[in-house]
């Protein structure tokens, strides 16, 4: 008697953790030292090599930790997930063409989720992954999302500018992709009320932001906290991020916050002028 195929793997039932830890990656280079030209420091210290990403995923591998995709932070953050361990969200702001080129396959053969947020006017710059790169990520797999068109600061903007923002570059990538895009990474983690308000006038169904600490947060989907890993992470820290525990960071952004809120007017100047640069010219220049 013929018996029916295997069962699928959607009948495995998947538990969803009731929590999770987001980590936020940038660019993935070739090599131990990548010549980035004029890029800054600002931006270069959130990136890390290829063998140091590599070494990354062998800790995710080893903690058995389970990577969500957005159907689960979906069902996580509308309260379906079970309590017990966290669950560990992988994020790519920007569009560097590294993670795209790079991480995408080491993350597919290890049949990794994560998400890739893009900044729309960047798609196909230097350093940036084109458009037919990003219409190669795996949908099964990658969740791709908006980053703005030009990674300006959304809170220091007027409401029209953030619409554009936001609906632009949703649009871009839909027409790009031909899917619907409903997650949007604020750049710089510059969020605010009216931002997360216009966010949802323009469809976003989920908000990636810089906050520190364990998803779900009191924001729920409004506010999906990330941690940004940096060139000088050590496996240690990692580890621990992986496992949970984000206490002494949480102490730490406690203590950053008001220096941070008075530094953004002039952080965000500095970009302006940088892109202003940009227009005439001169190297192009990025600020994460
Ligand atoms: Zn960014």
């Amino acid at each position: 008697m013929i018996t029916p195929r295997d069962p699928a793997p959607s009948s495995v039932e998947t538990v969803i953790p009731g929590r999770f830890v987001a980590l936020l990656y940038h660019d993935v280079h070739p090599g131990n030292a990548f010549d980035y030209g004029r890029l800054g420091e600002s931006a270069t210290m959130y990136h890390v090599s290829e063998p140091v990403f590599r070494a990354h995923l062998d800790i995710i591998d080893n903690a058995g930790v389970q990577c969500l995709d957005d159907d689960a932070i979906r069902a996580c953050l509308a309260g379906r997930g079970k309590a017990g361990a966290a669950g560990l969200v992988l994020c790519f702001d920007d569009g560097w063409n590294g993670a795209v080129e790079r991480a995408a396959p080491l993350l597919a053969e290890r049949h990794l989720p994560a998400f890739f947020f893009i900044t729309t006017g960047l798609v196909g710059r230097r350093f940036f992954a084109g458009a037919a790169a990003l219409r190669r990520l795996d949908p099964l797999l990658f969740t791709v999302g908006s980053h703005g068109v030009t990674h300006r600061m959304l809170s220091g903007l007027r409401s029209d500018d953030i619409r554009a923002e936001l609906c632009d570059s949703r649009r871009a990538l839909e027409d790009l992709l031909g899917r619907p895009v409903a997650c949007l990474s604020v750049p710089g983690g510059a969020v605010s009320r009216r931002v997360v308000e216009i966010a949802e006038e323009a469809g976003y169904t989920s908000l990636f932001t810089s906050a520190i600490g364990i998803n779900p947060m009191p924001g729920g989907y409004r506010c999906i906290a990330r941690i940004g890993v940096r060139r000088g992470t050590d496996p240690t820290t990692l580890q621990r991020w992986v496992s949970g525990d984000l206490r002494r960071e949480r102490v730490r952004a406690a203590l950053l916050a008001v220096p941070k809120r008075m530094l953004g007017a002039r952080v965000y100047s500095k970009l302006r002028r940088v892109l202003l640069g940009e227009a005439f010219g001169r190297e192009h220049f990025f600020e994460p």
